[in-house]
Order: structure tokens, then sequence, then C-alpha cells
């Protein structure tokens, strides 16, 4: 697999352009990363995934988990916009030949952003086939009605792919049957139906809530068929799971390096902390782990990039990733002692940031369920 050494070199030096006290400032005041994402964006980053015949880059998987690795590694923060890069695969897979000439290429020059996905609810959880928000075809509109909850950067983007039950669930149908993605043009249905409002979070993550009261959807705007939306939004998961688990090894390599770093500083009884094993060994350990994780990174992008879709592989891809970068975080902090918690040295940011990812996009719990039931043929157990 490529290495993509130019790519990561070049990320590096733009990322150097937004230190600590960039990312510190906004942490304040919650406020949406706008100079970073438009420093990715114009330097093309974010539309590495799209095809060349629509304006983008066209590169593989590897290139957009290089990417986002070393963002998380120089200490940046990929969350206020790393679904720009993996949204749009699902209007590119199942979307219609017009609605990808119309996107794609507005996506892929900076003009349009596309990076709110609208799944979660507060009642369905993760049980997304009981969601409840519903969209009803009147003539050449669906009519949206409901309730997302952590629709992340919903504020700061023009367009939402949104799942929504286009046909009730009756006896015996399969639950995630009935469901539909649509994509919605938030810069028309704001005010007109759509109300987007913040959530203040542990990190700074542009999430919000939004209310659909009769919002009108142009029909035009399903993607794929009407019903089978669950099916395109799952088979964009792997992907999103993938990146997501590279920015956790980035997020491990930054902590790894400031705790080796502060470790050879750091003198305490007169000798380095580092020379102590009770300070080394977390350290190494979570280098292992890291470095074990990032194996199962790279076998998930390998078979992916081969055709498969490795539900497995991404899935623990994700879960090894952001376990190793939690007792990276965990071992950074043990090390700093009480500059570890003080905000000038990052650290306790990062380690708000990184803990995100036991829960979302899919909890751990959720990830061995997947294990034991479709690995290991254990019974369902949910
Ligand atoms: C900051 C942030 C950003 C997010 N961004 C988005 C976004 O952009 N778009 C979007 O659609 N969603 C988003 N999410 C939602 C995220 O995907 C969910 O929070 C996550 O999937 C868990 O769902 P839940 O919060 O409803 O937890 P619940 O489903 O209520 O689960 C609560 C806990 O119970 C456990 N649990 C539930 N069922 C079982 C079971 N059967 N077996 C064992 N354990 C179980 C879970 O693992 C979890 O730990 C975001 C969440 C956060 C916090």
């Amino acid at each position: 697999m490529e290495a993509y050494t130019e790519i990561r070199e070049a990320v590096a030096k733009l990322c150097a352009g937004f230190p600590g006290p960039y990312w510190r400032a906004l942490d304040r005041e919650m406020a949406y990363p706008t100079a970073f994402v438009n420093a990715l964006t114009e330097s093309g980053y974010l539309s590495v995934l799209i095809p060349e015949a629509y304006g983008g880059s066209g590169l593989p998987l590897s290139a957009a988990a290089a990417i986002l690795e070393e963002v998380q590694r120089a200490g940046c923060n990929g969350g206020a916009c790393h679904a720009q890069m993996y949204t749009m695969g699902t209007l590119l897979r199942h979307g219609s030949e017009a609605q990808k000439a119309e996107y794609l290429p507005a996506l892929a020059e900076g003009r349009l952003r596309l990076q709110a996905f609208g799944v979660t609810e507060p009642t369905s959880g993760t049980d997304t086939g009981s969601l409840k928000t519903t969209a009803r075809l009147e003539g050449d509109h669906y009519v949206v009605s409901g309730q997302k909850i952590w629709t992340s950067r919903a504020e700061h983007s023009d367009l939402m792919l949104l799942l929504a039950r286009t046909s009730p669930r009756t006896e015996g149908m399969k639950r995630t049957d009935g469901l539909s993605v649509l994509l919605v043009d938030m810069r028309e249905a704001r005010g007109n139906g759509l109300t987007i409002r913040p959530i203040r979070t542990m990190m700074n993550h542009a999430t919000t809530e939004v209310f659909f009261d009769n919002l009108r959807v142009p029909a035009q705007n399903l993607i794929g068929a009407e019903g089978k939306g669950f099916r395109y939004i799952l088979s964009g998961m792997n992907a999103e799971r993938i990146l997501i688990a590279a920015e956790c090894i980035g997020d491990a390599k930054w902590f790894i390096e400031k705790a080796r770093i502060y470790a050879g500083e750091r003198s305490v009884f007169g000798r380095p902390i580092g020379a102590n094993q009770g300070v080394q060994f977390p350290i190494a350990k979570a280098y292992a782990n890291m470095r074990a994780a990032e194996l199962m990174v790279r076998e998930a992008l390998a078979l992916y990039e081969g055709g498969a879709n490795p539900g497995a592989e991404a899935n623990m891809a994700k879960m090894l990733a952001a376990d190793a970068s939690f007792e990276a975080a965990n071992a950074c902090i043990q090390t700093h002692g009480g500059f570890g918690f003080a905000e000038e040295y990052d650290i306790e940011r990062k380690f708000r940031e990184t803990r995100l990812y036991q829960v979302a996009p899919i909890s751990t719990n959720l990830i061995l369920a997947y294990l034991s039931e479709h690995v290991l043929g254990l019974p369902r157990s949910y």
C-alpha cells in the first residue's frame, strides 16, 4: 500500500500553520475552525475521494486515511470536516447521474459542503430501524417531520444526507426497510421547516439537534430507490469507520510523542522521569497497542481497496484504534502529572476529543455485538 509520503509531509506543513493556541482559542468559544477547514479545502485534501471525472483527485481510501492521520498527529482536529470526505460516497455510489453531475463538481471545488449526516435520533439511538422522522411523498415533494440529534457540522454544511422513514413499519417487514436517503439543501430549508440548535459538548465538535417541521424536500433529491436507504447508509459506514480509525492512530501518535519528549525532559529526584519504568512502560505499551491497531487499519484499507466490504476489519480497526488512542491519551496525561491538566499543553483538549471515538460513530459495545454475531456465530444479543 502506498505510503503517501509527499501528501503526509504537505498536510503536516499545512497543519503547522494551525498550532495549539489556534485550537485552544476555538475550544474556549466552542467556535468552528473555519480558517483550518478552508485551508484543507483549498488544498484539495477534502476532495481526494471524489473521482477525477467530477473534479476530485480520485485517490483511494488510504490517501484519505493518510491525510486524516496526519491532521490528528499534528494536534489538529479533523472532526470539523472529516465527513466532507466520505459522506459524498453515498451520493457517488447510489445517486443518479444528474445528482452526481449537479453536486460532485461543486463539492470537489469546495463551493458546496456536504458534511452533515442525519441518522441518530433522541429516542432511537443505536437502533436505527426504529427512527421516527418521516418523509411523506406529496406530489413532487417529500414532506419531512421529526427530529435528529448529534447532527454534527449542520451549521457549517450546505447539504445534509438525511435518513427518514418513507413507509410505515408493518408486520413482517424488516425493521430497516422503508427508510430512504434524502439530500436536504439546508440553505433553502433553514427557517422554512428546518431548525438547527447547537449542543454544547465536552469537546468542540459543532454538533447540533435538528428539527423538521413539514420541511418540503424536492422528490428529485431522493438518493437511489425509496425504502432502500438503510442499505445505502450501511455501505458507506466501513469507509467512515476506517477513516476514523486512521484519525485515532494519528491521535495516539501525537500523545505518544508528547509523552516521550516530556518523559525525557522532565527531571524529578535529580533524573528524568522517563528513567522510571513506571513512567516509560505505559508509554511503551501504548506504542505497541497503537502499532497493532495500525496494522488492523491497514488490513481494513487493503481489503476495502481490493473491492471487499470488510465489515469485521473496519469495525475492529475502529475499536482497536479508538482504544489505542485513549490508552495513549491516558498515558500522556499521567506522564505530564499536573501539567497534563493545564490547557496550554493541549493534552486535556486532545484527551477530550479522542474520548468521543469510544462512542461515535458507533459505540464499542455495538462493534463487539457485531463481531460476536457475524464473525463468531454467537446468538444475536439485541
Ligand atoms: C459528538 C457527537 C457527534 C455525533 N455525530 C453524529 C452525526 O453527525 N450524525 C449522526 O447521525 N450521529 C452522530 N452521533 C451519534 C452517535 O453515532 C451515537 O451517539 C452513537 O451511535 C450511540 O448512540 P446513542 O448516543 O443513541 O446511544 P444509545 O444507543 O442510547 O446507547 C447508550 C449506551 O448503551 C450501549 N448499548 C445500546 N444498545 C446496546 C446493546 N444492544 N448491547 C450492548 N450495549 C448497548 C451503547 O453501546 C452505549 O454505550 C454523534 C454523537 C456524538 C456524541
